[in-house]
């Protein structure tokens, strides 16, 4: 099961999940503020800290 790196609109929080495809992002939840508003981040961008 692949795993995705997401980002959470409302706080920021950046979390993984392990998600067999990125339509069951729909009901992925923040683990910090429970939002449902998840970016995704796609794989090349991952390496890419900072902020
Ligand atoms: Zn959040």
């Amino acid at each position: 099961m692949p795993f995705y790196t997401c980002v959470c609109i409302d706080c920021g929080r950046v979390f993984t999940v392990a998600l067999n495809r990125e339509s069951e992002l729909e009901g992925t939840q923040c683990p910090s503020c429970g939002s449902r508003r998840i970016n995704v981040v796609p794989p090349e961008f991952v390496s890419a800290g900072g902020g």
